[in-house]
């Protein structure tokens, strides 16, 4: 077994500013980091998969999950409900794994009272147009919905303050360098770097 606990992130954007994509190519460039799959009560847009994206479930089963005491956080999102579940969760660290919990702020609230020592990163888009534009190219939603998330992401970006890092996704390869500088550099803290070297330090101090 591994004797490293990994680290827990959480990522939180706006939609549109690139999240998804940014996690995407950080995890298949790093494999060992792993991300957590949410369950929801939102429908499954094309292309999704269940059990990949999110578990997909009806409000029943996530309004009993959440009397189950199954989430570590939930919370609604454009009237949908969202949750991480905490099974798999602490196993994950336990096995050395850095896990990433993409969620909104509010979720974030939740899990940074029960694990302080989580880090938080917040992906910002580089102006207000561009995430215009982005939320328009989807092409999946009419102008009221694209101006509702307008204004979603202007409240959601209001938490930025309660973050520990910041990345601006304006060039993808420059924000996703700054992914992995984040990442890397909390892997070197003493902590985890104790933890994996503990021969060494024990040997260099004999
Ligand atoms: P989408 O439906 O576009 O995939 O996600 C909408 C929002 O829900 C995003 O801000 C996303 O970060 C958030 N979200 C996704 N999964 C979770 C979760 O498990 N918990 C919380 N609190 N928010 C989530």
């Amino acid at each position: 077994m591994n004797s490293s606990t990994g680290t827990l992130y959480i990522v939180s954007a706006p939609s549109g500013a690139g999240k998804t994509s940014l996690v995407k190519a950080l995890v298949d460039a790093q494999p060992q980091i792993r991300v957590s799959v949410s369950h929801t009560t939102r429908a499954m847009r094309p292309g999704e998969v269940d059990g990949v994206n999110y578990h997909f479930v009806e409000r029943s089963e996530f309004v009993r999950m959440i009397e189950h005491g199954d989430f570590l956080e939930q919370a609604e999102v454009f009237g949908n409900l969202y949750g991480t579940s905490q099974s798999k969760l602490q196993q994950t660290l336990d096995e050395g794994h850095d896990l990433i919990l993409e969620i909104d702020w509010q979720g974030a609230e939740q899990v940074r009272r029960q694990m302080p020592e989580a880090r938080s990163i917040f992906i910002l888009p580089p102006t207000q147009s561009a995430l215009r534009q982005r939320l328009t190219n989807r092409g999946q939603d009419s102008d009221e919905i694209i101006e509702g998330r307008m204004r979603e992401a202007r409240s959601e970006m209001s938490h930025y303050v309660e973050y520990d890092y910041l990345v601006i996704n304006d060039d993808f390869a420059h924000a996703l360098d700054d992914l992995k500088a984040i990442f890397r550099a909390n892997q070197l803290a003493q902590k985890p770097q104790q933890q994996r070297h503990r021969e060494l330090l024990a040997s260099l101090l004999s």
